[in-house]
This record gives structure tokens, sequence and C-alpha cells, in this order.
């Protein structure tokens, strides 16, 4: 898939009140976006260091994919993304390579960018994900 560059790291926390004045702290940056991303049940707070974005994800639902990580895990890394290209043709070699797909083509992301999953079980526990603008 020749990624570019590390996109983001997506950080699951219970709550962005509590956690963005912390990473604002610790990073000496400010937030600069805060997004609902509605169809994933999260809100996303980013800041930025060089090309690669600290996404902080907050569960909206229980029920959903953050909500249902911080129940098993806790806070902690949820998932590596990786900018390449074309999300949906970094997901079609991926499948065509025999790798599990959570996305099989990409669909809209936080910040309007084109993003896809592979599942963690064919990526040796990490949850990858792909995205392009
Ligand atoms: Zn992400």
């Amino acid at each position: 898939m020749k990624p570019t560059h590390i996109e983001h790291l997506g950080i699951a926390v219970k709550s962005l009140e509590e956690s963005i004045p912390y990473y604002e702290n610790l990073l000496g940056t400010k937030c600069y976006n805060i997004e609902e991303v509605k169809d994933q049940h999260v809100k996303t707070a980013f800041f930025l260091i060089g090309e690669t974005k600290i996404e902080l994800l907050e569960s909206t639902d229980p029920e959903g994919p953050i909500g249902k990580f911080l129940e098993k895990k806790g806070e902690g890394i949820h998932h590596i993304a990786f900018a390449v290209d074309n999300a949906t043709d970094a997901l079609a070699e991926a499948g065509a390579q025999g790798l599990l797909l959570i996305d099989k083509v990409s669909r809209k992301g936080a910040e309007g960018m084109n993003i896809g999953f592979l599942h963690p079980k064919s990526t040796h526990g990490v949850l990858i994900e792909v995205c392009s603008k």
C-alpha cells in the first residue's frame, strides 16, 4: 500500500473535556478541530505534530466501536492511520494480499478524509486505518 507517512494515531479516551487540556499541555499545542462522526458514534479532537496528527476519540454510544473498545480495554491507543494516495485502492490491494478488511471501499471519516480499516485479526493485533484526501 506504500503509505507516505503516519497520518494520525487514534487514542480512545473517556472524556474529551478532560483529555483535551491534558494533551494541549503535554504537546504544547492547541486542539485545532473537534468533530463528531455520527456513523462511527464518536467525537474526535485533533492535534497536529509535524505532518502527523493525534486523534482523540470519545464514544457517543456505548454500543459503538469506541464504546466497546473502552469497555474491553480501557483508554489507550486504538488505531494507526497511514496516509496513502487512494484509500479504496489501498484497501483493494490489502484484500488481494489476503488481509481481512473491515471496509472493502473507503468511506468519509473526520476532516473529510476517505478512510477504511483493515481487520486487526490479520494485522498482528493492530487496527490499521488507511486514509487519503
Ligand atoms: Zn482514525
